[in-house]
């Protein structure tokens, strides 16, 4: 580990130089200044890359040009744009802030790194970056791009997971930050982790930093950045009912703490292990349904989130009556009204396929 004075200023001069000269990254939240479309983008970026983040920042924002017309709009229809990102509760907090910043503070939106912190689904690295892109405030920004750069260019092998190397990391990224121009200085530090700096395959020939970055010298750059925890990832078997009734579908919406909330799905019944009609019909939650119909298997897909595979059965029923023993939380929906209610990417995907959508 290299932290000493030169190999700090060495850093900050070459990679600022490097966004002046050569950085083309170009996205458009990059030269904007209104607060509330940078708030938009970062929320948007929280766990999602750039590419797969930017047309959900142009619809957001050709939708609702400003923050108040977000904090007027209607639930279902904010949570339909947002549909196939994830993490709903961005969703969630994002429209709750939206109207609090309307609502409580006269549609102003806060300009210190203090007051942004507190908003709803704002942590330390967002406020930097909103305080720094917005307002010009001197606050760096540790996201996992900077760990990756910094970790590597000065060979720091403190885990980016533990408490002492989210202090280590901090306290450098405060250091090397160029005050001058905080705004240049954050968005260099992302951009060279995102298309140079890459966590696989980084192309360390065109980087600024070359001569003297630790991890290229002494053959590290495959263990750095170091996480102790490693992530534990678990099937879940989810089995969706699709049952009509003139050609209408029982839906309900999700609620609770679980994944996808407040979005839409058919009646689930979720096993712990892949099911088939014979096994689903002897679970609890079926028999509870009081019928002597029979679900057909139609499809099943796999959906990769970040902690959990989704492993998902389609099964098709036609009944008679409508008045099967469903929880009452559901509605029955007409087939052509589906596509106004925000489904989980899997279900979307089924849709479209089996042409409901
Ligand atoms: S030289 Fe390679 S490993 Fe070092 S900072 Fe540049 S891209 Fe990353």
């Amino acid at each position: 580990m290299d932290l000493n004075k030169s190999h700090k200023a060495y850093f900050t001069k070459r990679l600022i130089g490097w966004h002046h000269n050569e950085n083309d990254r170009d996205l458009p939240w990059k030269q904007e200044k209104d607060p509330y479309k940078i708030w938009l983008s970062e929320i948007i970026l929280q766990q999602t890359r750039a590419q797969q983040g930017l047309p959900y920042y142009l619809n957001f924002t050709k939708a609702y040009p400003n923050i108040k017309k977000l904090a007027a709009a209607n639930d279902e229809e904010v949570f339909r744009i947002w549909q196939g990102l994830g993490y709903y509760n961005r969703c969630k907090n994002m429209l709750a802030t939206a109207r609090y910043i309307t609502n409580e503070l006269k549609g102003k939106f806060p300009n210190t790194y203090e007051e942004i912190l507190t908003l709803k689904g704002v942590g330390p690295y967002t406020a930097a970056a909103i305080s720094s892109f917005a307002f010009g405030l001197p606050h760096a920004v540790v996201d996992g791009n900077a760990y990756r750069v910094l970790s590597r260019y000065f060979g720091i092998e403190t885990p980016i997971d533990s408490n002492e190397g989210k202090q280590l990391f901090q306290s450098l990224a405060n250091e090397l930050l160029y005050k001058d121009d905080s705004a240049g200085y954050n968005q260099a530090i992302m951009d060279i982790g995102a298309t140079v700096c890459t966590p696989k395959n980084p192309i360390c020939t065109t980087c600024p930093l070359i001569d003297r970055c630790v991890a290229f010298k002494q053959n590290l750059i495959d263990i750095l950045p170091v996480k102790t925890k490693k992530l534990v990832v678990r099937t879940r078997y989810f089995n969706y009912i699709f049952f009509q009734h003139n050609e209408k579908i029982w839906i309900h919406k999700r609620t609770g703490k679980d994944i996808w909330q407040n979005l839409h799905e058919p009646f689930l019944i979720e096993t712990i292990i892949k099911t088939d009609v014979a096994t689903l019909i002897k679970t609890d939650e079926w028999s509870h349904l009081k019928t002597k119909a029979k679900p057909i298997l139609i499809d099943s897909s796999t959906q990769k989130l970040t902690h959990r595979i989704i492993d998902t059965n389609f099964f098709s029923i036609d009944i008679k009556e409508p008045n099967i023993n469903l929880p009452g939380d559901g509605n029955w929906v007409k087939k052509q009204d589906l596509k106004k209610l925000a489904f989980p990417k899997t279900i979307v995907s089924f849709l479209e396929k089996n042409f409901y959508f």
